[in-house]
């Protein structure tokens, strides 16, 4: 028995060497091996039925059939790698790649600068304790205008500053003047204290030109807790130019008039480029200040539609472009060069 098994085993070793050593192709040689050593392969059959056999016999032949399964599992990895090699070189052999020259490089991208203008501006504001908060481009007129205050005959609500989308249902929607929807829709479903920073796109009626795109970012905050006063306004928004400009920037208020806030200011700052002292400068146009964003302190009527009681509560928002801040920023004239794609333009930030 076990000489008769010993002949079978080297029967198997010269008869797939053999084969394995002629195999011309993949196909070939992945069935050639599911025969030897497959769930059903000759060699396995033959390690099965050692199972049978004498303990003295399994002694002699349990190591003789494991180290034939070894070598005929590397005579196969060789062969296949060896056929895989010849493949390859057989595909580049058609072709006529030159593999000596070198590789094209990749142009690396990188943040627009209005991507750039907006994160620094909300990390300010994350660090302030704002929260992000997003909302729909499409508002109906309740959260665009109504809730804020802003009367039936409010230029703002004009057909000539405002996109207005047809509706058969109910009132008109429009691509929203700003994102002060966020604000509303927060105020109702939210218990102050409350504190968000709403940054998005806007679309305005507006002729494009070096100052006025009909689509643009914004970014609004709303604070609203108890006994919010206008020094906290005055407080924050100095923190938050001083973070964008540089600790020494200068910050005025002007009083100002918005529907949603009561009293309204505007926010300056002084001009970074020529500091109030170049009567020529073409930044500031001479005056030394640069108006960067309107603020104030929320209306009664706004908290009232809000569903938040102006008698336990107060709070203020304000409201920015980014592109405004950006382009004072970073000293950019024209707010097209934004939104034109001119890389020459877009490569120096
Ligand atoms: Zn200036």
């Amino acid at each position: 028995m076990t000489k008769e098994l010993k002949n079978k085993l080297n029967d198997l070793d010269k008869d797939y060497s053999a084969k394995i050593q002629s195999c011309v192709d993949l196909t070939a040689l992945q069935d050639l091996q599911v025969s030897a050593l497959g769930r059903k392969g000759e060699l396995t059959e033959l390690l099965k039925s050692l199972k049978d056999l004498s303990l003295e016999e399994k002694k002699i032949l349990g190591p003789l059939s494991n180290d034939l399964k070894n070598k005929l599992n590397t005579a196969f990895e060789n062969k296949r790698s060896e056929l895989e090699a010849a493949q390859i070189n057989a595909e580049l052999a058609k072709t006529d790649i030159d593999l000596t020259l070198p590789a094209y490089t990749f142009d690396k991208g990188r943040r627009h600068p209005l991507a750039i203008a907006q994160k620094r501006m909300t990390d300010i504001l994350a660090k302030l304790g704002f929260v992000w908060a997003q909302g729909p481009l499409i508002e109906d007129e309740e959260h665009n205008f109504d809730a804020l205050n802003i009367p039936k005959n409010h230029p703002a609500r004009d057909v000539q500053d405002t996109f207005f989308i047809k509706n058969t249902f109910k009132d008109c929607f429009v691509l929203r003047t700003h994102t002060s929807g966020v604000q509303v829709r927060t105020m109702k479903k939210q218990k102050p204290p409350i504190r968000i920073m709403a940054p998005g796109r806007v679309f305005r009626k507006d002729a494009i030109d070096a100052t006025h795109s009909p689509v643009f970012n914004q970014i609004e905050g709303l604070y609203i807790d108890k006994n919010i006063s206008l020094a906290d306004l005055k407080k924050d928004l100095t923190v938050f130019m001083q973070g964008l400009f540089g600790k020494n920037a200068q910050v005025r208020f002007r009083p100002s008039f918005f529907p949603f806030t009561e009293p309204s200011v505007e926010v300056d700052v002084k001009c970074v480029f020529c500091e109030g002292k170049d009567p020529a400068c073409s930044v500031c146009k001479g005056t030394g200040w640069k108006e960067m964003l309107g603020a104030g302190i929320v209306h009664p009527n706004v908290l009232k539609n809000c569903g938040i009681d102006p008698e336990v509560y107060s709070g203020y928002a304000f409201g920015m472009g980014v592109e405004r801040l950006a382009m004072f920023s970073l000293n950019i004239k024209d707010i097209r060069a934004f939104y034109e794609n001119d890389m020459r333009i877009l490569e120096q930030f």
